[in-house]
């Protein structure tokens, strides 16, 4: 065997490097979260045909679904991940785990560190990236040590871990807080996690105080729970945008104040993920400046431009001028993955597809003891003209009986479950 089989095998390209005009087309996914997961999935059942190629860089998938919870030790909530070579081999399609660092368009071929990947139709779920540049913080060194030392934890559930364990050897002072600026994925979740974090202080007779630096209006399901019950143990800084971080004085520059702190949950705005940025596929206004997020429809989720390449979950642009995102969340995202997926196979095979819209329920706990949830529920339609309208609804859950957990569990058979 030659040289470059053999290296071609070992990394298990070898059957992916064939000429484009071989009989079975080919989707290759980017992201493994739970758009890309959702859309390999349903592709898998839908389109029995066509091949189906998931690349990640990561080995497997971690959640962020119940971490507040879970962060403080409140009920018995356990982080879920998940291996992707045995969930690709059980749901039958392919995973590459590599890092994908180009997008041909003409060629219809992405680069990854594992080698060329030719695809017919390409759907990019890659997450989001966090714009430390944002703070002028530029410097990559000193990225990776705030965001070893000091992570807020909202890019990669994998990072949960590590934080759990900053909390737990926190013994008081001052724990401060940043909330991204809108939009930003979960948007109750912040919020949520605030309120575990003040409970955790005030029952565990911690001397600290949490400080929230919130550049956003307070989601008003929290205002009372985190200005008045647990007032002793959370400062809230209204309307404050980080300007700068030091490090080295443990200091926070916002345009309030500059606040000091003895350990911080940073989190910067967020972005779509660094591949878009250089694929070319970031939506951009007046003159040429970036959005920051992506340019696809908001009915189809295709690439403005490239009707071969599908842009979902969280990296997502505005889809309304109206209501501006889709909210970033794990369901959306899931649904998106569907909804494409539908789309590709319905292309494959020449038929037409029905026009679907995502849709969004959130269980967020907005009060600890008692314990009470709200729900969320985020609904879409077309009006007569095809514009596109949001309807939100908030349910209060005064005797939750487990709903987050089940809402959890039925998501996982969709896209995770082997
Ligand atoms: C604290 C918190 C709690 C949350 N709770 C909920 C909840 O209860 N319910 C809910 O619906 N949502 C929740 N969310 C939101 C949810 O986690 C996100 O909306 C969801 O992860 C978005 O999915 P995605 O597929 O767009 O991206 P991601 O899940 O971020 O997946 C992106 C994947 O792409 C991979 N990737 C990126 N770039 C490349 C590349 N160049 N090459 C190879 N691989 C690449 C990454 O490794 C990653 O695995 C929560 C979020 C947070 C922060």
């Amino acid at each position: 065997m030659n040289r470059r089989r053999q290296i071609l095998l070992a990394a298990g390209l070898l059957p992916l490097v064939r000429p484009l005009h071989a009989a079975s087309r080919r989707v290759v996914i980017v992201g493994g979260g739970w758009g890309g997961l959702s859309a390999a999935s349903h592709l898998r059942r839908l389109a029995p045909e066509i091949e189906v190629v998931l690349v990640d860089r990561q080995p497997a998938f971690s959640s962020f679904a119940l971490s507040n919870r879970w962060l403080v030790d409140h009920g018995t909530s356990q982080l879920v991940s998940q291996d992707y070579a045995a969930l690709a081999a059980s749901r039958g399609y392919r995973f590459i785990q590599a890092s994908v660092d180009g997008i041909d368009r003409a060629q219809r071929m992405v680069t990854t560190s594992a080698g060329r990947l030719p695809y017919d139709w390409l759907v990019l779920a890659p997450g989001i990236r966090e714009n430390w540049a944002a703070w002028q913080i530029d410097d990559p060194q000193t990225v990776a040590e705030l965001r070893q030392r000091h992570s807020g934890a909202m890019l990669h559930a994998a990072d949960l871990p590590g934080l759990k364990q900053r909390l737990t050897g926190f013994a008081g002072g001052d724990l401060l807080m940043t909330i991204p600026p809108a939009p930003y994925r979960c948007p109750p979740a912040p919020y949520e996690r605030a309120m575990f974090i003040a409970w955790w202080l005030k029952t565990q007779k911690i001397p600290g105080k949490l400080i929230i630096v919130d550049p956003n209006p307070l989601m008003p399901a929290f205002r009372s729970i985190l200005l008045d019950r647990f007032a002793e143990q959370v400062t809230y800084v209204d309307h404050a945008n980080v300007r700068q971080v030091d490090l080295a004085r443990k200091t926070v520059i916002t345009d309030v104040d500059d606040i000091r702190f003895d350990e911080a949950l940073l989190a910067p705005p967020q972005q779509a993920a660094d591949l878009l940025w250089q694929a070319g596929l970031i939506r951009r206004i007046d003159g040429g400046q970036p959005t920051g997020w992506a340019d696809q429809g908001g009915k189809d989720f295709r690439s403005v431009a490239d009707e071969r390449v599908f842009i979902i979950g969280d990296a997502a642009g505005l889809v309304s001028p109206l209501f501006g995102h889709f909210p970033k969340t794990g369901h959306i995202a899931n649904r998106m993955g569907a909804i494409v997926a539908r789309q590709i196979a319905a292309r494959a095979t020449g038929q037409a597809f029905p026009a679907l819209l995502p849709e969004s329920v959130c269980h967020v706990a907005s009060s600890v003891e008692p314990l009470e949830y709200t729900r969320i529920d985020t609904r879409y339609r077309r009006r007569g003209d095809g514009f596109l309208l949001q309807q939100v609804r908030q349910t209060r859950q005064p005797n939750p009986a487990g709903e987050d957990v089940a809402w959890a569990e039925a998501m996982y058979r969709d896209f995770l479950l082997p």
